[in-house]
């Protein structure tokens, strides 16, 4: 699932290339996967001929303003006081394809990271929403597994958008200080440190492979309780969420999932991965085999010797 850096990868990346650009043409493939208004879209949304037209009708026509995010949520300013907010959940994907990508691509994409993954031609049968441009450029929203959601918000009502309210402080604004992590931890006392940097209403947008990266710089294991992790320790832990998540970014995320970049390419985040997906693996540090343990539904890994 893309995690911060992934999304803010898109975020930087879109941002640059949507902005001024007009909606000349909607496609949607997957009804269910839009909506427009601040509510959430259940786990059983009900195809709505109308809720579709509704959507298409709102957005084309306007203007791509900005893209920013807010935890894992891309928000897209639009021209006339709407947004549309947008979450890749497990394995979404953005590509923005214009005259020079075509050029060089011939509208085809390796969507996955593996040396023999096929290429296919955009749009491929898990794309489910297309915008189609003035000038020509388009952007495909794929996903394989259907999870991630697209919906228009008008800004009045950008305030009862409920995942905006309960996301938790983002670990790269200056607010987000040592103080506010110790409180926020020392709540969760008897949880798991790895599901507790997971959880998005204690810091936002953090998921697998980032809280285990942190650890494992910070020398903790994924699996110890807060209530038993030392003051250092957890010092430890806060000063290592910022350089990791940057370092993620820095990299244009990893792909070690499904992420993929807006033009097709991977993120090279994955190869430098300590512990992330390296089971089995010797640690980079001190050459021990990378362990792995299940933590509330997930899989930590970790360094025997190198985390405590
Ligand atoms: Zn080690």
């Amino acid at each position: 699932m893309p995690e911060l850096p992934e999304v803010e990868t898109v975020v930087r990346e879109l941002n640059k290339k949507l902005k001024g650009r007009l909606v000349k043409v909607v496609v949607v493939n997957s009804p269910k996967m839009v909506g427009v208004g601040p509510a959430t879209l259940s786990p059983k949304r009900q195809i709505e001929v109308e809720k579709v037209k509704r959507f298409i009708g709102t957005i084309k026509g306007k203007e791509f303003v900005s893209v920013t995010r807010r935890a894992k949520l891309l928000i897209f300013n639009l021209s006339g006081s709407w947004s549309m907010l947008v979450h890749l959940k497990m394995t979404g994907q953005f590509i923005f394809e214009d005259a020079k990508l075509q050029e060089r691509t011939q509208g085809f994409y390796r969507l996955l990271n593996k040396p023999h993954a096929p290429l296919v031609k955009m749009p491929s049968k898990h794309t489910h929403v297309v915008f189609k441009f003035t000038d020509g450029s388009v952007l495909y929203f794929n996903d394989v597994r259907k999870f991630g959601y697209m919906k228009l918000v008008h800004d009045k009502e950008m305030g009862q958008v409920r995942e905006l309210q309960e996301f938790g402080p983002e670990p790269l604004n200056k607010n987000f200080t040592e103080l506010c992590f110790f409180t926020a931890v020392k709540k969760h006392n008897r949880r798991q440190i790895k599901e507790i940097l997971m959880d998005n209403k204690v810091v936002a947008g953090i998921g697998n492979i980032y809280s285990d990266e942190i650890l494992f710089h910070a020398r903790v294991r994924p699996n110890r309780k807060a209530v038993g992790i030392k003051n250092y320790e957890l010092s430890n832990i806060y000063k290592y969420i910022k350089p990791v998540l940057l370092k993620g970014i820095q990299a244009k995320g990893s792909s070690v999932g499904d992420f993929v970049r807006t033009d097709g390419s991977v993120g090279q985040m994955g190869k430098y991965h300590f512990v992330y997906g390296k089971r089995g693996r010797k640690c980079k540090k001190c050459g021990t085999i990378i362990e792995s343990i299940k933590v509330g539904g997930r899989t930590g890994s970790y360094c025997p010797s190198c985390q405590k």
